[in-house]
């Protein structure tokens, strides 16, 4: 398990326009934390400084609790990402090495163990995804990021996945950051939401939820979920657009 300390002053891609801010805080080990904010403002390249894919202009990230000096990290992407040429097998033999029996393990728990010996081409879309996710969890990474994960499925199929990652989660403990645009998805799944602004992103509202949704039972998650919506947006009205308070 690993933590992260996040002390980003700037980041900017051009020198002329920022796209993060002031950003600091802490992301808690073991948890998972939802990072939501307008289309553009920076999420994915959070998420890339992180994953030390990018670096911040000025500021750092550091981390905490980690085996190694640098934790592993897995990287969902918002598309999966899988070697064409390579069936689901040896696609996950790529990261969990030759043999490794976690592969057959997470196939059997996401139900596509009958996948196996398919290409990507052969696969639909939400099974690509799954597939994409198994490889992540076959790595056991200390730290996984996903970035938008679960957009561009359709809502049965999105909540399927999104049960079958909090299963996953559970039997590994490994820290998880999320970005998504999706309040509800936020809600149902993360301890603890980090809603930016717009560039330059700032955290604008850090909300804690002490029991998410998504372990809990079906008739109890919807109305919960509806509670903390509600809420939420009586105190934030213009939240998702950005902007905090009344
Ligand atoms: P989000 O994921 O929140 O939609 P991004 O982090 O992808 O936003 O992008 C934030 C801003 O940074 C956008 O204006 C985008 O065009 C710009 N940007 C992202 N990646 C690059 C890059 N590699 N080179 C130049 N500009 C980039
Ligand atoms: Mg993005």
């Amino acid at each position: 398990m690993t933590g992260i300390t996040l002390n980003i002053q700037s980041k900017h891609y051009r020198s002329d326009s920022t796209v993060i801010g002031q950003l600091s805080g802490t992301i808690a080990e073991g948890k998972i934390t939802a990072i939501i904010g307008p289309s553009g403002c920076g999420k994915s390249t959070l998420l890339n400084m992180i994953a030390g894919l990018e670096t911040a202009n000025k500021g750092e990230i550091s981390f905490s609790n980690t085996r190694s000096e640098t934790p592993k990290i897995g990287y969902i992407f918002q598309t999966p990402r899988l070697m064409p040429w390579l069936t689901t097998k040896e696609n996950l033999e790529l990261i969990g090495g030759k043999g490794n029996p976690t592969i057959r393990e997470t196939l059997a728990s996401m139900g596509i163990l009958d996948k196996l010996d398919d290409y990507p081409s052969q696969l639909s879309g939400g099974i690509q995804r799954r597939v994409s996710i198994a490889r992540a969890f076959v790595y056991q990474p200390d730290l996984l990021l996903l970035d938008e994960p679960f957009t561009s499925l359709d809502a049965p199929t999105a909540d399927q996945l999104r049960e079958q990652l909090i299963a996953l989660w559970q039997r590994q403990q490994s820290t998880m950051v999320f970005v998504t645009h999706d309040l509800h998805e936020a809600l149902s799944l993360a301890d603890e939401i980090w809603f930016l602004s717009r560039s330059p992103a700032t955290c604008i509202h850090k909300l804690f939820v002490s029991q998410p949704p998504a372990r809990l039972l079906a008739a109890e998650h919807r109305q919960t979920i509806n509670e903390l919506t509600a809420n939420l947006l009586e105190a934030h009205p213009d939240i998702l657009r950005g902007k905090a308070g009344q």
